[in-house]
């Protein structure tokens, strides 16, 4: 196929090869559209790809997630030709951060760039229409159930919409279904076989004003974090070890109104909001260990490449990051100038070498922040010591943004 060029170009030598042909409409598809699969469908399609982007739910629908969007979001919204409409949704502009340990201990500091509050509800159908409008074949309800390898340059994609079942065979898949799905088992994934003990919960409330704050507020076990989100709406979103769920019956509701309020901070701010959500969304068994880039030859990109603790509040710049690495390369593959083992190699170099740090740090600090004498320890030294607190969230952020 001749595809129309893509900034930032690759800096790989062309290859003399033929490209990729099978009996397919289609070059590429894309399983999941979320964040990583609809930037991706976007950013092929408008380069002049034949993408067919498969999302197995509708939107809108709410999704577990603390809906801060780092500034190196917003960037990525600029180079996909979005940043207006994204503000149309009117997120909320947040400016400052606040973390509380149980036993009273703040560190307030500003920011390094303002941030967004926006529901997911909001932004994914957002990108995904924006994926269609690019010339992408977008189709929700449509759940791809297995992805096999036919030969070096063939993949079968079974996909199911309603009661009829469609097969489909291309050159290239590109995997963006998220933390864990029924593919991940078929692909017999390794991380399956081990255990994840977190769970998340969130809900949106209407309370006090955070004065355009991202707050954390540390329990025994866990955390959880405010931000505003469009409308007024707070989100609330937590994610704390299984085993404290456990002791409350697994029950969130009793969960929240039991430990939330041991930690002072949170406790008045919660006693003076009221939920807006009907229920808590939740899940559990959320894989923070390493990952796979490229499984049976299928790029993995979001989080189905790797997942990020949420204290970074980052895993949705990463997921459109790694979109953004993959496209070039997909389609230097697509026009015959890399093969697919050198299109695969390169992503997994870019991949690594973009956010292998960031993860590193993310489960390093994630544990620390479940004991609150740790918590409480690490804010006091970050009062003490502010430029620490700035090199932190430096290393958690991408080198390749400037800095403000
Ligand atoms: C507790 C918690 C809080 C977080 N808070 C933040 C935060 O504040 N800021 C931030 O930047 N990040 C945050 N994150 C991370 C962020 O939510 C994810 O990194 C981001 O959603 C990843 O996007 P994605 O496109 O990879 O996956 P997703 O957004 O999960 O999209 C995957 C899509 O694939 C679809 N799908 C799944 N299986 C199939 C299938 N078989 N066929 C077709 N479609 C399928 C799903 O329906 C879904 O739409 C948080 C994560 C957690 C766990």
């Amino acid at each position: 196929m001749a595809v129309k060029s893509l900034t930032p170009t690759p800096d790989l030598s062309p290859t003399t090869h033929q490209p990729p042909a099978t009996s397919s409409h289609h070059d590429v598809i894309i399983v999941g559209g979320g964040l990583a699969g609809s930037a991706a469908a976007s950013w092929l399609a408008q380069a002049g790809a034949r993408v067919l982007l498969l999302e197995a739910g509708r939107f809108p629908h709410d999704k577990l997630c603390g809906e801060f969007l780092s500034p190196e979001c917003q960037a990525v919204f600029g180079r996909l030709g979005m940043t207006s409409a994204v503000q149309a949704l009117g997120p909320s502009y947040l400016t400052a951060s606040r973390f509380t340990a149980l036993d009273g201990q703040v560190w307030d500091a500003r920011l390094p760039a303002p941030g967004l509050g926006l529901s997911r509800a909001a932004l994914d159908p957002l990108l995904f229409n924006h994926a269609a409008q690019q010339g992408a074949t977008a189709l929700q309800g449509a759940r791809v159930t297995r992805v096999t390898r036919q030969s070096a340059q063939a993949w079968r994609v079974e996909w199911q919409t309603g009661d009829a079942t469609h097969e489909t065979v291309v050159p290239l898949v590109l995997g963006a279904w998220g933390k864990r799905s029924g593919l991940d088992r078929t692909l017999n994934r390794p991380f399956l076989g081990q255990s994840h003990p977190t769970f998340a919960l969130k809900a949106h409330y209407g309370g006090p004003s955070l004065d355009r704050r991202v707050e954390i507020h540390g329990f025994d076990g866990g955390y959880c974090g405010l931000a505003e989100v469009e409308g007024g709406r707070v989100n609330l979103c937590l994610l704390a070890e299984t085993r404290r769920l456990k002791a409350h019956l697994g029950d969130p509701e009793r969960f929240v109104q039991r430990v939330l309020p041991t930690n002072p901070a949170l406790g008045d701010w919660l006693a003076q909001a009221r939920r807006l959500s009907p229920r808590f969304i939740a899940i559990s068994q959320i894989p923070f260990v390493p990952k796979s880039q490229v499984v049976d030859g299928v790029l993995m990109l979001g989080d189905t490449a790797g997942l990020i603790s949420p204290l970074v509040g980052n895993g949705m710049a990463m997921a459109l990051t790694s979109a953004e690495i993959a496209a070039p390369l997909a389609l230097q593959y697509l026009d015959g100038r890399l093969k697919h083992r050198e299109m695969a190699a390169e992503y997994s170099r870019r991949w690594q070498a973009r956010f292998q740090r960031r993860l590193w740090l993310g489960r390093l600090a994630q544990p620390l922040l479940f004991r609150p004498a740790a918590l409480s320890l690490g804010l006091r030294l970050l009062r003490l010591a502010p430029a620490l607190g700035d090199a932190l969230v430096a290393h958690t952020r991408d080198p390749l943004l400037p800095t403000p």
